[in-house]
C-alpha cells in the first residue's frame, strides 16, 4: 500500500487538481493500493476525480460517535457517503498537538471497523524515546492499548503504520535497518498476540520522510509492506515512489 497524508495542506480547489494529475499518471499501477488523504473539505471534490480511478480515498481523521454534539468532529458514517474507503488515526501530530491518548485512539480503530472502513492506526517514538532505549516499549504500549479487544478476524483488516515521531517531517529517515527491526518486532508482538498467520496478513506501513531518494532501500525490508507518506505525497514525487514499488513487486 502506498498512502499519501496530505495534512492540513491544498484548498479543494487545488486538491481537486492535484488529484487529477494523480489520476492520469498513476493509471495502471495495480498490484498495490494507493490512497490518498486530502483534508475533509476536499474530500467531496477528490472523490469526484478519482471514482473510477486506482486511487482510493482516506481521512486523516474521524470521531468515534455517529452523531451528537461533538463539535468539528467528523461521523465514520459521513465519510463512508463520500466513499472514503480508509482513515488515518493516531498519528503523531494528533496524538501530540491535539493530546489524541491510546484509549480514545482504541475506541476509533474499532469504530472503523465496525463501519467498514480501514483503519491505518499509526504508532511510533519520540527521538526521547529512541534515545532512552524505550522504542519497543512504546511501540508495544500503543499497540496493545490500540487494539485492545480487536478479535483476530478483525485486525487482519487493520493497516499499522509505523512512523518514528523523529522521522516525520524532518528529513531524517529512518534507516532501512531501524524500520525493518521495528515492523519485525511490530510482525512479532502481532504473532504472540494472534498467531503467525494473522501477523503475516497484517500490513505494516513505514511512515517518515520517505522520498523517492530513500524508498527503495526501505521497500525492499521483508517486513514493510509499503509506505505513509507525508511531504513527498503532495508533489509528484508520489508517482516517483509508486514506480518504485512498482519495480519491486514487479
Ligand atoms: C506523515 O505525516 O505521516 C509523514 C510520514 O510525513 P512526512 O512523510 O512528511 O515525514
Amino acid at each position: 500500500m502506498l498512502a499519501g497524508n496530505w495534512k492540513m495542506n491544498k484548498t479543494p480547489s487545488e486538491a481537486q487538481l492535484f488529484a487529477n494529475t494523480l489520476v492520469n499518471a498513476l493509471a495502471g499501477f495495480n498490484s498495490f493500493d494507493i490512497y490518498i488523504a486530502p483534508v475533509f473539505v476536499a474530500l467531496d471534490r477528490v472523490r469526484e476525480v478519482v471514482s473510477s480511478s486506482n486511487i482510493k480515498l482516506a481521512a486523516q481523521n474521524m470521531y468515534y460517535e455517529d452523531s451528537g454534539a461533538f463539535t468539528g468532529e467528523v461521523a465514520p458514517k459521513m465519510l463512508k457517503e463520500l466513499k472514503v474507503e480508509a482513515v488515518i488515526l493516531g498519528h503523531s501530530e494528533r496524538r501530540k498537538i491535539f493530546g489524541e491518548s491510546d484509549e480514545l485512539i482504541n475506541k476509533k480503530v474499532k469504530k472503523a471497523l465496525a463501519e467498514g472502513l480501514t483503519p491505518i492506526f499509526c504508532i511510533g517514538e519520540t527521538l526521547e524515546e529512541r534515545q532512552k532505549g524505550l522504542t519497543f516499549c512504546v511501540l508495544e504500549k500503543q499497540i496493545r492499548e490500540g487494539l485492545n479487544g480487536i478479535n483476530a478476524e478483525d485486525v487482519k483488516k487493520v493497516v499499522i503504520a509505523y512512523e518514528p515521531v523523529w522521522a516525520i517531517g524532518t528529513g531524517v529517515v529512518a534507516t532501512p535497518q531501524q524500520a525493518q527491526e521495528a515492523h519485525e518486532f511490530v510482525r512479532e508482538l502481532l504473532s504472540k498476540m494472534y498467531g503467525i498467520d494473522i501477523a503475516e496478513a497484517v500490513t505494516i506501513l513505514y511512515g517518515g520522510s520517505v522520498t523517492p531518494e530513500n524508498f527503495f532501500g526501505l521497500f525492499i525490508k521483508p517486513d514493510i509492506d509499503g509506505a505513509l507518506v507525508g511531504g513527498a505525497s503532495l508533489k509528484e514525487s508520489f508517482v516517483e515512489l509508486a514506480k518504485i514499488m512498482a519495480k519491486i513487486i514487479g
